[in-house]
This record gives C-alpha cells, structure tokens and sequence, in this order.
C-alpha cells in the first residue's frame, strides 16, 4: 500500500526536526520538495541522501497527475514545504486531497508551524483560534479585515516584513487603535523577538525599528 508522509521542517531551529521526522526522510523511498534546493540543504545538515523532487505551489495544479502517479509506485513518498507544516500556507493541500481520493494512506506528522509558538506566546486566548494565512493583498482584504473586527475569538495572520506596518495600519484602522496586537517575529531563531502591546504601539515601535526576517501577526479578539 502506497503512502504519503507530510513531514514538518524546522521554521528556524534546526533542533525542532522531530526523531521520527528524521526516522521517515531516511527511510522514503523519495522526496516531493517546494524548493529542491532547501530540501537538500536540510537533508545535507541531517546526512540523508535521499531524491529530492519538486513540487512547488506555482505548479501544484499541473504537477498533481505526475505527483499522484508516482507516490502510487513507491511504497512511501515524503511531502516537505521550504519550512514548517506543508499545506499551512505552503503547497500540499491540493496533493493531500487528491492522494485521499486514490486511496492512498495520508500520515501527517506533528511539527513545527509558526502560528502554533506565536498564539501560544502572546498570552491571548488560545482554547479557540481563527488562522487567516497571509491577506490577501488587494482584493478581498478590506472584508477580511471587516470580519477580524467582528471576531470573538484569537486571529493569527502570516505577513511579511515590509508590510508589517501598514497592515498594523489597518488594524488600527478598521479594529481601533486600542485593539492588542502582539508581532511574533524570527520564531526560534537567534533574534527570536515578541512585541505586544496596542495596534498603535506596535505600528509606532516598527514604524522606527524596520523589522526583518519572518513575522506572525496575532490580534486579540473583539472583547
Ligand atoms: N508552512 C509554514 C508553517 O507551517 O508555518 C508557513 C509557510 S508560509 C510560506 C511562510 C510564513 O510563515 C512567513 O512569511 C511568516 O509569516 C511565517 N513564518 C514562517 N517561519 C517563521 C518564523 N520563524 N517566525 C515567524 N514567522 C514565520
């Protein structure tokens, strides 16, 4: 019987791979990677030799007949992303779902993602969460932000660095400027960095200190 592994990578440190992560990329038979070239510089770091073959988002729908094909000739093929969990904001979904309808067994391992540290260190409620991923940039983003507005409950975004400010911006805008925010950027890496505090605190404190590197943005929920 054929497999799918969905295998978690490190989101900066790379003493989060997990054993049994390990155990699978050096028992597969091979390795469906979004950038070949990252993949092979982690299983370098590990010491696995191992194929290593792409499947990235920009071709996802295109790929995914190809994709299917082989993972039924091997006993077990691994899906990894760039970095964390793949199909959370990354290629897999799609792969998943087609691999469901052929029959083919899905085990996804437990591992490293970035909302899960960020919700769980901002101190917000993180019993009930809403993950939106990344905003979209122009269509659809002002009702998306109409409905974080309304929400009760924790929302995690992913956002990149040079739009950090005008999206705690916008916060502000449509949420208020007293709504709390914390930014949870660099996650487990050297200059890991947690910054809580209002929508207007916040945008004031990147607005002078330009952030770098990789960011999660959490919003309390409407009180
Ligand atoms: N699959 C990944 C996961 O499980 O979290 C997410 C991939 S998505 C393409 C990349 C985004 O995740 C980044 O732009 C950032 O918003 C977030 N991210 C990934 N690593 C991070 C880190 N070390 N610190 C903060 N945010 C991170």
């Amino acid at each position: 019987m054929s497999k799918l592994y969905i295998v978690p990578t490190p989101i900066g440190n790379l003493e989060d791979i997990t054993l049994r992560a390990i155990r699978i990329l050096k028992e597969t038979e091979m390795i469906f990677a979004e950038d070949t070239r990252v993949t092979k510089r982690l299983l370098s770091k590990l010491e696995i030799q191992k194929t290593v073959a792409p499947f990235h988002a920009h071709n996802e729908h295109k790929t995914l007949a190809r994709a299917i094909a082989t993972i039924k000739s091997n006993n077990s093929t691994v899906l990894v992303s760039d970095a964390g969990t793949p199909a959370i904001s990354d290629p897999g979904f799609l792969l998943v779902r087609e691999c469901i309808a052929n029959d083919i067994d899905i085990e996804c391992l437990p591992g490293p993602a970035a909302l899960i540290p960020a919700i769980v260190a901002s101190g917000f409620p993180c019993d009930r969460f809403v993950f939106e991923g990344f905003l979209p940039h122009k269509k659809g983003r002002q009702t998306k932000l109409k409905n974080i507005a309304e929400e009760e409950r924790t929302t995690i975004l992913y956002e990149s660095p040079h739009r950090l400010v005008k999206c705690l911006g916008q916060i502000e805008e449509f949420m208020g400027s007293d709504r709390r925010v914390c930014v949870a950027r660099e996650l487990t890496k050297i200059y890991e960095e947690f910054k809580r505090g209002t929508a207007a605190e916040i945008k004031e404190y990147y607005e002078t200190h330009p952030p770098k590197g990789e960011i999660v943005i959490v919003i309390e929920g409407k009180q």
